[in-house]
C-alpha cells in the first residue's frame, strides 16, 4: 500500500501575475505556484523526492542519507520526508569546520526533524562522486544500508517527478522558466513539455559547467536529449546564496505587487532574470511566460 503521503497531488496552480514591466512588451507573465505542492515538502523537492521515497519504502528500506552544503533546501526536505514518512535519516554535510558551531537556521531544522547529521571536509565530500568512496563515505557516517539520494536529489527517478510538472504546464505557455541548481528540475521539466514549448533555465550557481550536467542528467534518466531547454547563465549575482542589495530589493518589491513569499536563492533570481529578459526584447510580443515559483523562504 502506498504510504497516503505519496499519493499523487493535484497540478500546483498557475495564476496570472499582472506586472507591467511583462505587459508593456505583450508578454504574459504567468506563476506556476509549485511552492504549494505540498504543505510540508515545497516544489521541486517534492517533485524529486516522492519517486525515490517510493522507490526506498518498496526496498524495504527504514533510513535515507543524502547531502548537502548548510543551506542546503534539499537537506531540509529530506529531513522533513523522513519525519512524515517514518524513516530515519542522515544527512552527510559539507564542511567539517562546521561541526564545532551552533547549527545555523536550516541545518537546526533537519535536526529538528530528526535528521543526523555527520559533517566531513570540503575535499572528503567531493570525492564522493566515486562510488566506492561513496560506499565508504556512507559508511563512516553510520548510515550503511540506507537509500541513498544524491546531493540535490536529482536522480533518473527524480527526473521522472520533474517530467510531471512539464505535463502540467502542457498547452499554458510558450516558453517555462526555472531556476537552477544541479539542472535535475530542468532537466525533467523541459522532458515533459508539449510541443512548441520550451524551458529555460537560470542557474544560480557561477561557472558555466551546467549544460553538460543536465545532458547526462537526461541521458541517465531518458537515454538521450529530452525537448527543447537552455540557459540563461548571466543572472547568478556573484554565486550560490550570494543576494546583493539590488537583488533584495527587487524582491522584495516583485513579493508585495503579487502577493507571492520570493525565496531568494533561487526564485529571486529567476523572476530578476525574465524582467531583464523581456526588458532586452528576448521575448517576442505575444509570448507566454511561466515562472516556476520552485519554493518558499
Ligand atoms: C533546490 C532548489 C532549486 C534547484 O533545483 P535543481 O533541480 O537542483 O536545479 C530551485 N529552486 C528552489 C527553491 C530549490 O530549493
Amino acid at each position: 500500500m502506498t504510504h497516503s503521503e505519496l499519493l499523487p497531488r493535484p497540478p500546483s496552480p498557475l495564476v496570472e501575475a499582472a506586472d507591467d514591466r511583462f505587459g508593456r512588451y505583450g508578454v504574459r507573465l504567468l506563476l506556476k505556484r509549485d511552492d504549494l505542492v505540498h504543505p510540508e515538502l515545497p516544489g521541486n523537492k517534492w517533485r524529486k523526492l516522492a519517486p525515490n521515497l517510493r522507490a526506498a519504502l518498496e526496498g524495504g528500506h527504514d533510513q535515507l542519507v543524502t547531502f548537502g552544503g548548510a543551506y542546503s533546501n534539499h537537506l531540509r526536505a529530506t529531513a522533513a520526508a523522513g519525519r512524515l514518512l517514518g524513516l530515519r535519516t542522515v544527512g552527510i554535510v559539507r564542511g567539517d569546520e562546521l561541526a564545532g558551531r551552533p547549527l545555523n537556521e536550516s541545518l537546526a531544522r533537519c535536526a529538528a526533524d530528526g535528521m543526523r547529521l555527520h559533517f566531513v571536509s570540503r575535499s572528503e565530500y567531493r570525492r564522493k562522486a566515486e562510488p566506492h568512496r561513496l560506499a565508504r563515505l556512507v559508511d563512516a557516517a553510520g548510515a550503511a544500508g540506507a537509500y541513498v539520494v544524491p546531493e540535490g536529489g536529482s536522480n533518473a527517478l527524480a527526473l521522472g517527478g520533474c517530467a510531471e510538472l512539464g505535463r502540467e504546464l502542457r498547452g499554458a505557455a510558450d516558453v517555462v522558466a526555472v531556476a537552477c541548481g544541479t539542472g535535475g528540475t530542468l532537466a525533467g521539466l523541459a522532458a515533459g513539455l508539449g510541443t512548441g514549448q520550451r524551458a529555460l533555465g537560470v542557474p544560480v550557481l557561477a561557472g558555466g559547467f551546467l549544460a553538460a550536467e543536465i545532458r547526462s542528467l537526461q541521458a541517465a534518466a531518458f537515454g538521450g536529449p529530452a525537448g527543447d531547454w537552455a540557459l540563461a547563465e548571466d543572472f547568478h549575482h556573484g554565486g550560490y546564496a550570494r543576494v546583493p542589495a539590488e537583488l533584495e530589493a527587487f524582491a522584495a518589491d516583485f513579493g508585495s505587487r503579487h502577493g507571492l513569499p520570493v525565496e531568494r536563492i533561487y526564485v529571486a533570481k529567476l523572476l530578476w532574470a525574465l524582467t531583464e529578459l523581456t526588458a532586452s526584447g528576448a521575448f517576442a510580443p505575444g509570448t507566454t511566460l511561466a515562472a516556476v515559483v520552485t519554493g518558499r523562504p
